[in-house]
């Protein structure tokens, strides 16, 4: 396993690192420093290697097709004879050439001059190359067919064994995410287990003495957690193992032993809340005892405050470790927990998720997925923007009368406004250095659906 690096070392890599005047790329460039793949991997099913990441490349067994065979319902012949300027009349054999069986018709080779129906995906039979389409034919009484002049060329209509994949050769790379094309791609070639990284356990809880699980009685200034389900709905997605552990009250105690056992269990631990500027809590403290843990100010909005670093499993504190946590400790991984420690407000929750925590976590997953592309579309309002900080603005992409894709925000964008979120499918990104938006002018969308 390579060393670590602390903080102070990914620190000194990078140009002007001020973690108190962070950009979202040094966000981004920080974290794909901090992270490194897990390393343990699994020999699954496939029904259960679903949404995995491939830990070794998988090797096609065989040829597929295995066999030249027929792209169309047609007629099968030897393409050598055709010619630009002249028709070709060719007698029909008996019998048909049908998909998954060899060409039952005669024990001799098929003679210039003739030809034999085939059906698409049907074997070629030996020495015929080239299929015309049986719409493109006259059928002439006496059992032959007539190709018009110019229309095909040799080898046309006919897919080559091998053409989709070569025995031996990757079908499918290591770092591979199984979506459900891959993984039809996989029992395409009979195979039954596929070798993955094991899933990523990433342990969360809320923080904040005004947050209320749900069950518990409303009481003036408090509010129900909300965190916890996005953050749960944005990790299922990932396909990660999610450690939840509730809300954890402002008291050092409570924090110190909930920080513990999620490093033991874990391989990240994300929180929300506590992380601002001048907050009266115990949140920024712990994580500063028990880690190496930065606190970065972020130039962007929503979600300007965020703690990351690596918190370590050691207990360094004199409260007792807990039973539950002693009982993960086989879990333990030796260089601690990636910590994201998110703001509170939920939609700033949800943007730093998105923009950070997913691209560091599908590094952590051992997948080589670029990032999730942004798309273009245009903006149906002006949007006031000031250069020098990322914004994220909640928004709703939908074809417009043109035929390309049209954004408008949807309302309140304030950062603690989930319902904005809620109606929205995807997040115009208006990047550091870009100003005003004006109605018509183009803008980049994270789509929500592919980015999760
Ligand atoms: P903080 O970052 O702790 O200052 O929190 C900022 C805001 O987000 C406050 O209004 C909190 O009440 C709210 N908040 C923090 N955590 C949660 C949560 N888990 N669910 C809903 N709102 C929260
Ligand atoms: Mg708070």
């Amino acid at each position: 396993m390579p060393a670590v690096k602390t903080l102070q070392q990914i620190a000194a890599e990078l140009q002007g690192y001020d973690p108190q005047a962070m950009s979202a790329a040094q966000v981004q460039d920080f974290l794909s420093r901090l992270v490194s793949p897990v390393q343990d991997a699994v020999e699954l099913p496939l029904f259960e290697a679903f949404g995995r990441v491939l830990a070794a490349d998988v090797i096609s067994p065989f040829d597929v097709p295995p066999h030249d065979n027929s792209a169309m319902d047609g007629y099968a012949f030897d393409g050598g004879q055709l010619s630009a300027d002249n028709p070709l009349d060719l007698v029909v054999l008996a019998g048909t050439a049908l998909a998954g069986k060899a060409w039952q018709g005669s024990n001799s080779l098929v003679k210039p001059g003739q030809c034999v129906k085939i059906m698409t995906g049907a074997i070629m039979p030996q020495g015929l190359d080239t299929v015309v389409p049986q719409e493109f034919v006259t059928v002439i009484e006496d059992g032959r067919i007539c190709i018009p002049a110019g229309l095909l060329n040799p080898g046309d209509n006919r897919r080559l064994r091998g053409e989709d994949l070569m025995q031996d050769r990757p079908a499918l790379q290591k770092g591979e995410l199984l979506t459900p094309a891959r993984l039809g791609l996989a029992a395409s070639l009979g195979l039954k287990t596929l070798t993955c990284w094991r899933p990523l356990r990433v342990a969360y809880f809320s923080t904040g003495d005004e947050i209320l699980s749900l069950g518990e009685a409303p009481r003036e200034g408090a509010v129900y957690d909300s965190n916890r389900y996005t953050v749960f709905g944005l990790l299922s997605s990932l396909g990660c193992q999610i450690i939840d552990m509730g809300v954890v009250a402002d008291d050092p105690a409570l924090l110190e032993a909930a920080f513990t056992e999620a490093a033991m269990r874990a391989d990240a631990v994300i929180t929300s809340g506590g992380v601002s500027v001048g907050e009266a809590d115990y949140t920024k403290a712990m994580m500063k005892k028990l880690g190496d843990v930065a606190f970065w100010r972020i130039a962007m909005r929503p979600g300007r405050p965020m703690a990351v670093g690596r918190i370590s499993q050691e207990k360094s504190g004199s409260s007792p470790i807990t039973a539950s946590a002693r009982s993960y400790q086989t879990h333990s991984n030796p260089n601690g927990a990636i910590l994201f420690g998110l703001p509170g407000n939920p939609v700033a929750v949800m943007v730093t998720f998105l923009a950070f925590v997913r691209p560091a976590l599908l590094q952590m997953m051992g997948a080589s997925a670029a990032p999730a592309p942004l798309l273009k579309a245009r903006s149906t309002e002006a949007i006031r923007k000031k250069p020098g900080r990322t914004e994220y603005q909640r928004g709703w992409v939908s074809n417009g009368p043109d035929g390309g894709l049209q954004v408008k925000t949807t309302g309140s964008q304030g950062s603690g406004v989930l319902r904005s979120m809620a109606e929205a499918n995807g997040l115009m990104v208006l990047h550091h250095s870009q100003g005003n938006v004006a109605v018509g002018d183009e803008v980049d969308v994270l789509m929500f659906e592919g980015a999760s």
